[in-house]
């Protein structure tokens, strides 16, 4: 793994008509001029600009209603926030409103006070009275003894628009934004819709990783492939690292705006896969019970392995351990588990090459773990698609919000009771509000007081971390939920 310093993203936010698209506009056309270069730039909803031989991305749907619409699907998109304001109108409802979003999601933000060359305006009085307005509102500039950074420009004749980009790259310099180009690609979707021609585009903004074409990605559950990429102006990539906009083309749907992109998403749709695989063999057999040959490091492990898979056996004999062992999983192994339709299961051991090779041929089911809750949360999901065939949901618990608090960075954890019956740690979950969704993920930690625990029930308090992040609020609704 090898961290970078990525150039920050950067959204434009601000009450109508006080600047935003001129300002975003500006800083295209100046960068375009500066490369002397005529090329076909394209709207594709972010460009990169070039600063002082740093790159900067902004994001070129201004407004703060794509910017929600982001957040609630849980992507956070933006690095920093330009908040435009007009020196002749100061703060108006939309300045509010988007003060609102961005202390929500706790985004650096710089003041732009634009519109600095109309005429008759007594820019010091407008200036203080813009300050004191903000500083009503909590964003607390210098002279409030804050740390907001106000720049004044025009927009229009583009003066002082050098000073904001100069307060960009230092603001982003102070939060230190890394990425790392050999991590799985992550990223999110700006925008997309659907061409005549192209067929379905979307652009990306890579938040992590290197997006390549011909690579398969994960877009809203949808798996594609990546035929080709363009930048905002025009040219062919083969690749993007973090924080690039790109246009892909080779989706196989139109995905929604704020779609997430990752190996979040890539594990979810893998192992669902990869149970309805197995749930399909086990109804193909004669007999009803999930056969394995087990595979561990240690007796130890063994044990605690066969022990727990032991309680699906209380009702019915649903589990039948065919075979169990240390040591790596071998040909024997895959030989006997073709003979009698099981699957091999290896904790904290490899497969020898040879062995994969016989399972290919016999169809055999290798699954290979290092956590333990993994390995019986998987069978579980198994036996569970084998006892209830055909796709049902069932909520497995309910919980509310009732406090948050901030976790490292920029995450949250949700002080959680539970009302109704339970979560494990491997539960997908969503966020209910007023009886509508408003975001699906996943438990990143579940912990009582300070520990991490598996599984917590009724009648207790938790903290639940989730990931991707969704934008709860305290009396928020947390329902645990499987598809079956
Ligand atoms: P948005 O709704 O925030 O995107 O605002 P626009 O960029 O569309 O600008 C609204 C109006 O203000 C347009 O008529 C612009 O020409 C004008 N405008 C924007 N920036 C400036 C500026 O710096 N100076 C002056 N005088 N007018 C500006």
């Amino acid at each position: 793994m090898s961290e970078i310093i990525r150039s920050p993203i950067v959204t434009i936010l601000g009450h109508v008509d006080h600047g935003k698209t001129t300002l975003l506009d500006f800083i295209r056309k100046a960068s375009v001029a500066s490369k002397e270069q005529g090329g076909i730039t394209q709207h594709i909803g972010a460009y990169q600009v070039e600063h002082g031989g740093k790159l900067i991305t902004f994001i070129d749907t201004p407004g703060h209603a794509a910017f929600e619409k982001m957040r609630s699907r849980g992507a956070q998109v933006a690095d920093i926030a330009v908040l435009v304001v007009a020196i002749d109108d100061g703060i108006m409802p939309q300045t509010t409103e988007a003060i609102k979003h961005i202390q929500a999601a706790k985004v650096p933000t710089i003041v732009a006070v634009n519109k600095i060359d109309l005429p008759g305006i007594d820019k010091g009085v407008q200036l203080q009275r813009i300050k004191k307005q903000l500083s009503d509102q909590n964003v607390l500039v210098e002279e409030y003894g804050g740390d907001v950074p106000v720049v004044e420009l025009s927009a229009k004749s583009g003066e002082g628009v050098d000073k904001l980009l100069e307060m960009v790259t230092l603001v982003a310099e102070m939060h230190e934004l890394k990425g790392d180009p050999d991590a799985e690609v992550s990223g999110v979707v700006i925008e997309a819709n659907l061409d005549k021609f192209k067929g379905p585009i979307a652009t990306i903004l890579v938040r992590d990783g290197t997006l390549k074409r011909g690579t398969e990605i994960i877009v809203n559950g949808i798996r594609s492939k990546i035929r080709g990429m363009l930048n905002w102006e025009g040219k062919v990539l083969e690749s993007a690292d973090p924080s690039t906009p790109v246009e892909v083309l080779g989706l196989e749907t139109v995905p929604p705006v704020g779609s997430l992109i990752g190996k979040d998403q890539l594990a979810i749709v893998a192992k669902e896969q990869i149970i309805a695989s197995l749930v399909e063999k086990l109804r193909a057999g004669e007999d009803k019970s999930l056969k394995l040959v087990i595979k561990a490091d240690k007796q130890g492990s063994l044990e605690a392995i066969e022990a727990s898979l032991e309680k699906f056996n209380e009702e019915e004999k649903l589990v039948k351990i065919v075979s169990s062992g240390t040591g790596d999983i071998g040909e024997a192994d895959i030989k006997l588990a073709a003979s009698v339709k099981a699957i091999a299961l290896g904790f904290n051991v490899k497969v020898a090459p040879t062995a994969t090779k016989i399972a290919e041929n016999e169809h055999v089911l290798i699954r290979t773990y290092n956590i333990i809750y993994e390995l019986l949360d998987e069978m579980e999901e198994v036996i569970e698609g084998m006892i209830r065939p055909g796709e049902i949901e069932e909520v497995l618990g309910k919980a509310e919000i009732i406090a948050e608090f901030p976790y490292g960075k920029n995450e949250r954890i949700a002080g959680c009771r539970i009302l109704e019956g339970g979560f494990n740690r491997s539960s997908k979950v969503r966020i209910v509000r007023e009886k509508e969704i408003i975001g699906e993920t996943k438990l990143k930690s579940l912990r009582k007081v300070k520990e991490e625990v598996t599984h917590v029930d009724k009648g207790n308090d938790c903290g639940m971390i989730f990931d991707p992040q969704v934008d709860f609020i305290v009396g928020d609704i947390v329902e645990s939920f499987r598809i079956i």
